[in-house]
C-alpha cells in the first residue's frame, strides 16, 4: 500500500455542472459565451474553448508547413483543446513531463508522442518508453545524452528490441527579437552541439538537430538565421542528421502585438530549408501558442471599482499570469447581464483576487467607462499559457469550462512590421 498519495495541485477542469441543463439535453450546437454569460452568471472563472478556432488554426499551420507539426502539450493541456487539435489534424505531440505523456497517450492511444524536453528524470524516460512508446527524445548535453542511453539499455524493453531511439541535439540561439527567450536556459553551443551530434548518431535511430526561436517570436528572419545556424553544425558535425525541428514560438496576436503573417514566417522556414542544400532533411515544428492562442478567453466578474482599478476574481496566480510580469495586454469586451448604457471607452487595470499586491495587472484593458461590480468581463487570446498557468493560491481554485462557438476575439492581420 502507498502511503502517498500523488495528488494534481490543480487538475484539469470540469465542464460547468449547470451547463447541461441550462442548454437542454437535445441541444447539439455548441453555445455562444454571451448566453452563456446570460444563463450561468457565473461568479467564479468560466474559461471558454473555441474548438472550431483551434481546429482551424491546426489546419491552416499543417497545411502551410513543410513538414511534421508536433503540438507543444505545455501551452494549453485542456483535453477540450487537445480534441479540437486532434480534430484539426494533429497527430504528433511534443510533451515535456510524464504526466503530458499519460495524458496524450489516455486520450490518444495512437499518437505519435515525442520528448522534447532537454532535461528529464530517469524514471520518466524510462516510463515514456517502456510504457508509453515514446521514441524521441530531445538533450542538449552529455549528461542527458548519457542518462537516456543507460535508461532505455536498462529497461526490459532496450534498444536491442524496440529499435533505437530518436535522438534529437537542441543549439542555443542568440537573441532572437522574440518576448519570452528559451535559450538562456537550454540549447547547446556550437562545439557542444556538434560533438553531441557525433556522439548521439551511433546510437540513434533518426537523429534530429531542435532549436526554439523563443515565444512570441515576431520577426521570421529569426528562423531563417535559426535554420542556418543548425545547418553549419550539421555540416561541421559530418554526420547524416534526418531531422531539422524549428521548434515553436511562432507568435499570436494580441492588443499590441500584430504579428506578420504565418506565411510570412513559412516563406523564410522554406527559403533558408533550400540553401540547405540538404533535401534528405526532414521539417518538423513544435508550434504552441499559435495553434491556441485565439480557441481560449475566461470571463471574470468585477467584485469593486476604485478609480482605474477592477478588482476581478481571477489574477496572476490564476489565468493571467502573463499579464502580471510580462505585462501582456489582452483584448477585453464587457458583458453585462442588463442594458448596456453605451458608456465611451477607457483603460482600466486590474487586480486579481489573492491578497499579494503582486496580483496586479496594468494593462491598460479597455472597456466601457461606466463598467462596475457585477459586470463581467471576457478576456481573450488566453488560449495560450492561461488556462494552464492557474495555481490554487489564497484559494482561488475554482473555476469551469465551457465550449463555445464564438469566433476569436483577435486575429493576425498582419500589418505590424517588426523594426
Ligand atoms: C514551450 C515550447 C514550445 C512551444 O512554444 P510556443 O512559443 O508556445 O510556440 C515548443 N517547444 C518547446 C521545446 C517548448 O519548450
Amino acid at each position: 500500500m502507498s502511503l502517498i498519495e500523488n495528488r494534481a495541485a490543480v487538475g484539469p477542469l470540469h465542464r460547468h455542472v449547470s451547463l447541461r441543463a441550462a442548454l437542454g439535453a437535445d441541444q447539439q450546437a455548441l453555445p455562444m459565451v454571451a448566453d452563456m454569460v446570460k444563463t450561468l452568471r457565473p461568479s467564479e472563472p468560466l474559461h471558454c474553448i473555441r474548438p472550431a478556432v483551434i481546429s482551424g488554426a491546426a489546419q491552416a499551420f499543417s497545411a502551410a508547413f513543410n513538414g511534421d507539426v508536433l503540438y507543444a502539450v505545455k501551452c494549453n493541456p485542456e483535453p477540450a483543446a487537445l480534441r479540437a487539435l486532434w480534430e484539426g489534424g494533429i497527430r504528433h505531440f511534443d510533451c515535456a513531463s510524464i504526466s503530458e505523456v499519460t495524458l496524450v497517450r489516455r486520450l490518444f492511444p495512437g499518437a505519435a508522442i515525442h520528448f522534447m524536453h532537454p532535461v528529464k528524470s530517469r524514471p520518466a524516460i524510462r516510463e515514456a518508453w517502456v510504457l508509453h512508446g515514446v521514441r524521441d527524445f530531445v538533450l542538449d548535453s552529455f549528461g542527458e545524452l548519457e542518462k537516456i542511453g543507460q535508461e532505455i539499455n536498462a529497461s526490459d524493453t532496450g534498444a536491442a528490441e524496440m529499435g533505437r531511439p530518436g535522438l534529437f541535439i537542441r543549439i542555443a540561439l542568440p537573441e532572437t527579437g522574440a518576448v519570452i527567450n528559451l535559450s538562456k536556459k537550454f540549447g547547446a553551443d556550437f562545439e557542444t552541439a556538434v560533438a553531441l551530434l557525433q556522439a548521439a548518431r551511433p546510437l540513434a535511430g533518426r537523429l534530429g538537430i531542435a532549436f526554439h526561436a523563443g515565444s512570441q517570436c515576431l520577426d521570421p528572419l529569426a528562423w531563417r538565421d535559426a535554420i542556418a545556424l543548425a545547418g553549419e553544425v550539421i555540416r561541421a558535425s559530418g554526420v547524416h542528421v534526418d531531422v531539422m525541428d524549428v521548434g515553436g514560438g511562432f507568435p499570436a496576436a494580441y492588443p499590441d502585438m500584430d504579428p506578420p503573417p504565418l506565411g510570412a514566417f513559412m516563406a523564410e522556414i522554406d527559403a533558408a530549408y533550400d540553401r540547405l542544400e540538404m533535401p534528405w532533411l526532414k521539417l518538423w515544428a513544435e508550434p504552441g501558442r499559435a495553434l491556441v492562442a485565439g480557441g481560449g478567453s475566461v470571463v471574470v466578474q468585477v467584485q469593486l471599482r476604485r478609480d482605474g482599478m477592477l478588482y476581478i476574481n481571477d489574477g496572476v496566480y490564476g489565468a493571467l499570469a502573463d499579464a502580471g510580469a510580462l505585462n501582456f495586454r489582452f483584448p477585453t469586451r464587457l458583458l453585462r447581464a442588463g442594458h448596456s448604457a453605451g458608456a465611451p471607452d477607457a483603460a482600466f487595470g486590474f487586480f486579481g483576487p489573492s491578497c499579494d499586491s503582486l496580483d496586479v495587472m496594468e494593462g491598460p484593458f479597455i472597456l466601457p467607462d461606466d463598467v462596475g461590480e457585477g459586470d463581467w468581463i471576457e478576456i481573450g487570446q488566453l488560449g495560450a499559457y492561461g488556462t494552464c498557468l492557474r495555481t490554487a493560491f489564497n484559494g482561488f481554485d475554482r473555476a469551469a469550462l465551457v465550449e463555445v462557438a464564438d469566433r476569436a476575439m483577435l486575429e493576425v492581420t498582419g500589418e505590424f512590421q517588426p523594426v
